[in-house]
């Protein structure tokens, strides 16, 4: 059985319940399955065509990982460049700019660092055991506040003509035509069905799309001072990554915060729903994150942490990301797997599984089912 209610801790921008917690009609032309970033862009955008849509969540909005993200902006995929989704920066923010979101969405760049031995002098560089993490590069991106995009796109999906069903759990799916479903005791029909799933997609339908569910964390600090965020190196407001492990990713925030990430911790079942943050691995994966984070810079070393929280996050081989048909049949989508690369992205996918829907456009072959199948990967590895 789902069980939406998870000991996952909060996020500083965690998103409170949004509308209704209403049952969704009895048949739809279309019915989206998950309520983050994936499911309200494809309803957004389905709506926009004038399509009868329902979005259909086991919790409120962005109880998933788009309400947990780091909200780090990021162009293309974790596998790569990739046709047809090669635009989600630009895309994210023209549609932040037409619907009118306020979220904050800075596009500035963002910092790729790197482990180094030799200490390199007169430049920035953080502590991490015997090496110094230094800036190597720049890449497209920037930052969003999720929780703020979120609720703009849900209202813009609702103004739009779209309905958001929270607190309403799938529990089984029967593709076909129309395709059925079990939502919360009753069943429910729709000629279109997109599960936006993400890391619960093997609990809630498993098809053999080798999506493999983890859990990720992520902490953040109490506001620090003008000088201390100077003293990091962070004045710029740049997001940042590794490209290399021990893999870490962090931002500030406007008032100061800083959050940070990395680490992940499996279930044996493939379900991100049984791990706690607070107990064996997922506790240790979080304590280990915080021992880091104190000693990166002495500034850091007693840092308030007001914050600590986990996350679900999804993988297929080489992260490749899923947007593909059911096999049993083309009106039926699965969408996820961004292996922690899924904000822009996910508004992106939104929008073509939209166009594939309503407009009959092909979806990208590198989301195939077949793509993919074999779980894990080098992102897989990086804790
Ligand atoms: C801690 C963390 C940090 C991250 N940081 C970044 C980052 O900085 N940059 C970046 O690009 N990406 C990041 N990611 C990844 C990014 O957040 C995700 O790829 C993206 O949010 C996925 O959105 P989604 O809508 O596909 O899935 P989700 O947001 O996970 O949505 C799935 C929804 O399905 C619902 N659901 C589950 N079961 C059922 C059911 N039975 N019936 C109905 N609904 C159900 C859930 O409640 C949930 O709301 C991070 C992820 C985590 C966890």
């Amino acid at each position: 059985m789902h069980r939406p209610i998870v000991t996952w801790g909060d996020a500083p921008w965690l998103a409170p319940p949004f509308l209704t917690t209403s049952e969704p009609p009895h048949h739809q032309s279309a019915i989206i399955v998950g309520a983050g970033l994936t499911g309200l862009s494809t309803a957004y955008h389905l709506a926009q065509r004038g399509m009868d849509v329902a979005v259909i969540d086991a919790a409120a909005i962005g109880n998933g990982a788009s309400g947990r993200t780091g909200g780090l902006a990021l162009e293309d995929t974790a596998a790569g460049v990739r046709d047809g989704v090669e635009d989600c920066l630009p895309f994210l923010g023209r549609l932040v700019s037409d619907v009118g979101i306020a979220c904050d969405l800075r596009l500035r760049g963002c910092r790729e660092l790197a482990h180094v031995t030799a200490h390199p002098h007169g430049t920035w560089a953080w502590r991490e055991d015997g090496s110094y993490l230094v800036r190597q590069g720049m890449v497209p991106g920037g930052t969003v506040d999720p929780c703020a995009l979120l609720q703009g796109l849900a209202h813009a999906a609702v103004a739009a003509g779209a309905t958001i069903h929270e607190h309403q759990a799938v529990t089984t799916l029967e593709p076909g035509a129309p395709n059925r479903l079990q939502v919360s005791g009753r069943v429910v029909t729709a000629e279109y069905v997109v599960l936006a799933l993400n890391a619960y997609t093997p609990t809630v339908h498993p098809i053999p799309c080798a999506v493999r569910a983890a859990l990720t964390f992520a902490l953040c600090t109490a506001p620090l001072s003008d000088t201390t965020i100077d003293e990091l190196g962070l004045a710029d407001g740049r997001p940042f990554y590794t490209a290399d492990t021990p893999y870490l990713w962090g931002r500030t925030l406007a008032d100061g915060r800083l959050v940070l990430g990395a680490g992940l911790t499996f279930d044996p079942d493939n379900d991100p729903c049984r791990i706690a943050v607070d107990q064996g691995d997922a506790a240790q994966a979080l304590a280990r994150l915080e021992a880091r984070v104190r000693r990166f810079h002495p500034r850091l070393a007693r840092v308030e942490i007001t914050h600590r929280w986990g996350g679900p996050v999804a993988f297929r081989a080489d992260a490749e990301p899923l947007i593909a048909h059911h096999p049993e049949t083309e009106r039926m989508i699965l969408t996820g797997a961004y292996a922690g690369h899924g904000v822009a992205l996910s508004v992106r996918i939104g929008a073509l599984v939209a166009a594939a829907i309503a407009d009959g456009q092909a979806l990208p072959p590198w989301g195939a089912l077949a793509i993919g199948s074999t779980p894990a990967g080098k992102h897989a590895d990086a804790t």
